[in-house]
């Protein structure tokens, strides 16, 4: 039973970046959010300081051991927290009867089980894990539809497209086509490379790839940001939330990321949203819908920006985002491939086991061998993601 009007949520990723932006604002509002459950892998240390920090009800780690090792820890500050593992846990605790908000911010395709475990359970569900859309959009905005589940984008530049489209906002589950928008703007900062000589870029350090001159994000995001992957799995992610054609999309290189994205209207309209770059804006956004809330975030002032800059991206520098819209031109099967290959490929550049050119090089190779594939349901997809990823290990070899 719920003890408070609050609302409860469980936060899945709460070790992580977007974890950490959604709980700076929700400590701004204890009145009117409650944490049900925080989830993370194997990051022991901060759950457990999350844990004495928030109190929820339940903490889950993916990873059995350090569940484990959570367990011994909460014991012995005598928490009243309790500890669930493995992977089926996140699901229990995104589909609970008890919680009203599921904050799926798990890196990964590891993210696509309790999403939608949480639109099976008919939730309000604040996205920020783009792979699990990128790999099964169909499947889960079925299951969001199905369930009367509502899917709020927190990734900056969907929540961005999502406040300039009344039609997507007025029905909340979108996912939905809409002859009155033209096109979208998706804007892309370029990453820490946008200028670098391109015969310097097999020389690309990780340190480097995860300096983003804009944001601070986990690495994983932060290597698809320098290889502009990331602008890729948008540009797919675009394609399911807002229901548009590949041709629909035009991604505009913006550096100076004040402008998130916008939407262009048959009338010749354009609506764009902008903002500092800071996560609580629009995790805020999410939270509050349709009222709007405190983030915490600095307000922009509009007289510090000296100018815009609005370019074409030039994909030969940026080789992963004409794989990615190559994929986004079919559904599940490419977008499956690129994403689990990419998944192995940045692991490995973070371990040092293969060059940043590489990454995009391996990506191709692996979409090349495996195009073929079928799928037709769920369980395919995570076949094909284990295969992929099999395939694609073989070429690091
Ligand atoms: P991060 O690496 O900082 O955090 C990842 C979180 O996922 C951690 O809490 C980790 O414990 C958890 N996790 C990883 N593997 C897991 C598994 N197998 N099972 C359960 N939990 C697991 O990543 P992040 O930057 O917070 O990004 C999270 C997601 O949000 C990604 O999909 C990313 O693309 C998206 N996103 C992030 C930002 C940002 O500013 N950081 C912006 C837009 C979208
Ligand atoms: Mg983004």
């Amino acid at each position: 039973m719920k003890e408070s009007d609050a609302q409860s949520i469980s936060l899945l990723g709460a070790t992580g970046s977007i974890g950490e932006s959604t709980l700076a604002v929700l400590e701004l509002h204890p009145e009117k959010f409650s944490i049900f459950a925080l989830g993370a892998n194997t990051n022991v240390k901060a759950l457990f300081d999350l844990c004495q920090k928030h109190h929820p009800r339940f903490a889950v780690m993916a990873d059995v051991d350090a569940a484990t090792q959570l367990q011994n820890l909460l014991s012995h500050a005598n928490s009243k927290t309790e500890v669930l593992a493995g992977s089926g846990a996140l699901d229990q605790v995104a589909s609970d009867a008890d919680v009203d908000i599921v904050v799926a911010a798990i890196v990964g395709a590891a993210g696509l089980s309790s999403t939608m475990a949480a639109a099976k359970a008919g939730k309000k569900i604040l996205l920020a894990n783009k792979e699990a859309i990128v790999i099964a959009g169909n499947y889960l905005l079925e299951a969001v539809h199905q369930n009367n589940a509502k899917l709020i984008p927190l990734d900056s530049e969907h929540n961005a497209i999502f406040q300039c489209h009344p039609l997507a906002q007025s029905k909340v589950n979108i996912g939905e086509s809409h002859s009155s928008v033209k096109k979208v703007l998706l804007t892309a900062s370029g990453g820490p490379f946008l200028r670098r000589e391109l015969n310097s870029f097999q020389n690309i350090s990780v340190k480097e790839a995860c300096a983003h001159p804009r944001w601070e994000m986990g690495r994983k995001i932060s290597v698809d940001s320098a290889t502009m992957m990331n602008k890729g799995l948008e540009f797919i992610e675009a394609c399911y939330l807002f229901d548009l054609k590949p041709e629909q999309i035009q991604v505009v290189i913006h550096p100076q990321s004040i402008v998130h994205s916008m939407v262009e209207y048959i009338d010749g309209s354009i609506l764009a949203q902008l903002g500092s770059t800071d996560m609580r804006i629009p995790i805020a956004h999410a939270l509050g819908f349709p009222e709007r809330i405190d983030s915490g975030a600095q307000a922009l002032d509009i007289f510090d920006i000296a100018k815009f800059d609005f370019i074409k991206p030039c994909t030969k520098r940026f080789p992963a985002l004409r794989l990615a819209q190559q994929a986004a031109s079919e559904k599940h099967v490419l977008p499956t491939i690129l994403n689990a290959a990419n998944e192995v490929c940045v692991n490995a550049f973070l371990n040092e086991r293969l060059s940043f050119t590489q990454i995009s090089s391996t990506v191709e190779k692996v979409m090349h061998d495996l195009q073929g594939e079928n799928v037709n349901s769920l369980a395919d997809i995570m076949e094909l993601d284990a295969q992929t990823r099999v395939a694609t290990t073989a070429y690091l070899t």
